[in-house]
Formats: structure tokens, sequence, C-alpha cells
């Protein structure tokens, strides 16, 4: 039997709620599967401030450092809460970023997947979804602006100043390159390549070393896009994407405007991973406005579980039922209240019932 230690750091706002549906289910596919997991909570975000004067403490670290892999919830406060906690202390500056640096998990994977059958979650007229929307959206997720030179201070005239680098070098570009045309060719061998080299010179060394890259897959096609239009055409035509590779900072606003075409961020999981090690973690933040109500929409939480068993304990089999699981509960009316704005025959469930019946669904299924 294998066994894997996966650390849990819970988070903030909905964090934990959801959290709690991702931990039902690691239990089930242990009673399915023949693998045994080492679940281990470790405190992180603002709760862990709060607790211990750390985002990220030094106990987390460890756990995290033993751990095969690590699921993360969303941390953060609300915008006032936040003003509590000092400037290089809070959540993201003081315990994500860290993390991510600390697994140089440079390639995160941000799958935006709507099938035709739940097309009416979407804001997209029927005609613009077409077929429906599958696009993996590949962000570049320790470089750039949010991990470049920063500093703030008062300028010869008296006037407080900021200054942030954004800062790639070829090498940094070159093996996150490698990880989208790979992508792009196990599926429909098109890659679209999000730029600004208009305007920023980082784009055009980005661009350089894609054009580079590209001669060592000539089945793959490259489609150079400017991220402003990119914006565009997520809303107007979704469906001209397959996989899209992007530097740091449009990756982390274009994977949240994928989550807004689909209908809620709450049905955007992702994957973040690194030479070493991996973690999984919803795309989106601690939801604070809907936090302790148990009406989170855990499928991105679920969905991040999805991506862990396939691609940190290659149970590929199973995180494909998991990801029908979910489907199927969707399928059969039942829905989070994020996703019933669009209006329709909905039933209303909450956070954790929408866990138990995604966990009956996966029960049902046959394990081999
Ligand atoms: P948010 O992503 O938390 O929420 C934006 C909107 O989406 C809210 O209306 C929220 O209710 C909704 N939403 C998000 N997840 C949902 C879910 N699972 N189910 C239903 N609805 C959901 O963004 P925000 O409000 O701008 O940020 C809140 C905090 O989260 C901030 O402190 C921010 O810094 C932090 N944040 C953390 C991460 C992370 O941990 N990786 C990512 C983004 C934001």
């Amino acid at each position: 039997m294998s066994s894997y230690k996966i650390a849990l750091l819970d988070g903030d706002g909905i964090g934990p709620e959801i959290m709690a549906e991702a931990v039902k289910i690691l239990k089930l596919v242990e009673e399915r599967n023949d693998i045994s997991f080492e679940l281990t909570h470790a405190p992180f975000g603002a709760n862990a401030f709060f607790e211990s004067g750390h985002p990220f403490p030094d106990a987390t670290k460890d756990i995290c450092d033993k751990a095969d892999a690590i699921l993360k919830g969303p941390i953060g406060l609300s915008h006032e809460e936040s003003q509590k906690i000092p400037v290089d202390m809070q959540p993201e500056r003081g315990a994500l970023l860290p993390l991510r640096r600390r697994y140089n998990t440079y390639v995160n994977f941000r799958p935006v997947y709507l099938p035709l059958g739940l097309a009416h979650f979407s804001p997209l007229k029927p005609e613009i979804i077409g077929e429906g929307i599958d696009i993996m959206i590949i962000r570049e997720l320790v470089g750039g602006l949010y991990f470049g030179h920063k500093e703030t201070g008062i300028n010869e005239d008296g006037r407080r100043y900021v200054s942030e680098t954004l800062e790639y070098t070829e090498d940094q570009i070159k093996r996150i390159m490698e990880v989208a045309f790979k992508t792009a060719r196990k599926r429909k061998k098109v890659l679209h390549n999000i730029h600004k080299s208009n305007v920023l010179k980082s784009s055009v060394l980005w661009n350089e070393i894609c054009v580079e890259v590209a001669q060592d897959y000539p089945d793959v096609e490259v489609i150079n896009i400017l991220v402003d239009a990119a914006a565009t055409y997520l809303c107007l035509n979704p469906g001209m994407f397959d996989v899209m590779v992007m530097e740091n900072m449009f990756g982390d606003i274009l994977s949240d405007q994928g989550g807004g075409i689909l209908g809620s961020l709450g049905l955007m999981p992702s994957a973040c991973i690194g030479p070493e090690k991996a973690y999984y973690e919803p795309s989106h933040g601690s939801a604070p406005d809907i936090a302790g109500q148990n009406i989170a929409n855990p499928y991105s939480m679920i969905g991040s579980v999805a991506m862990m068993l396939e691609m940190s304990f290659n149970l590929d089999a199973e995180a494909k039922r998991l990801w029908q699981a979910m489907q199927s509960v969707f399928a059969k009316g039942f829905s989070t209240p994020d996703l019933s704005k669009a209006g329709g025959d909905v039933k209303l469930v909450s956070t954790s019932d929408f866990g138990d019946m995604v966990a009956e669904e996966l029960a049902s299924m046959p394990t081999n």
C-alpha cells in the first residue's frame, strides 16, 4: 500500500468550511483505493498570524517540508480587517508568496472548465458558450512583478514613492514555456501566448523565448495575443482558447476572469507545481462576505483534490471519477447559492451537503 503525508492548510474565511469537504473526499479515496493518507492540519494565513505572530509559522513550514503534497485553503481577510496586520505580515506577502518561493512552484495550472450540460451557470449567452468551455490557463507563478525588487520611500522632492520591478530570466520563461508546449501537445496542439510586448520589454523577451521553444514543438500552433485583447476574447469567444500561457500577474487576473465566465470563482481549482513539491489550492480568495454561513461552493477545493490525486499520487482514474461525481451533483439540479444567480431551476444545497453528495456519487462508482 502506498502511503502519503498531506499538509492541510485550512486558511481563512471559507477555507476551513471547504477544507472539511476536501477531507471527506480524501478519506473516501483512502477507503476505495490501496492508499493511505496521513493528514496534518497546520495554521497558515491571517489565523496563524493572530495565533502565533506569523502567517507562515516555522511549525507549519516543517509540516509542509515533510509532506508529499500540500492542500491549501484560501487565505486573507476583508480589506478593512487586513489593516489590523502589519503590511509585510499580511497573508499574501507573509505566507502565500513565501510558500511559492520555498517550493519554487513555478507552474500554476488553472482549468476553466464548464461542460455543455452546465452551461446555464455561465453568465455568457448559449451561442457564445457553444460546445462548453474548456481552457487550461498556465500561469508562471514565482516570477514577475509579484517577486521582483520592491521599494518604498520619500524621494528628493519629499514625496512618497513606490517602485516594484517586473523581473524574468530567460531560464524562468523557458521552463514555463516547456510546460505550456507539452500541455498543448497533449490537448488540441494550439497554444495561445499571452503578452504585452507593445508596452513591456519583459514581454519582448517572453515572446523571443516562446519562438525559441516552439522550434522543438513544430506540431503545436502558437497564436500570440495581447493580454488586453485576450481579456475581451475570453468573454466574446472563449471557445477559441485551449491552452493559454502567461506571466504571473496576467495569469492572476485572467484566471479570475475565467471564474467569471464560468459563473463563479467557486468553480476554479488549481495546481501549483515545483520541481520537488506541489501544492493545490482554489484560485479564489477567502470570500469573507460569505464565510461562516455554510454556503461556499467547495468544488474549487474538491477539484484541487482531484488535481492532487492525478498529479501527485498517480491516481488518474480516481481523479476522473471525482470530477464526474461533482458534475453529476450539478447535473442532478443541485447547486450552491453562488451558482444560482443565473436563474433556472436549481435546488440550493449547503457546502457540507454538496460535499456529502459528491462523496455519495463517488462511493457509487466502481474502482478498478
Ligand atoms: P474572493 O475570491 O475571496 O471573493 C470574490 C467573490 O467570489 C466574492 O463575492 C466571494 O463570495 C465569491 N467566492 C469566492 N470563492 C467562492 C466559493 N468557493 N463559493 C462561492 N463564492 C465564492 O476575493 P476577494 O473578496 O477580493 O478577497 C478576499 C480575500 O482573499 C482577500 O484578503 C484576498 O487578498 C484573499 N485572496 C487570497 C487568495 C489565495 O489564498 N490564493 C487568492 C485571492 C484572494
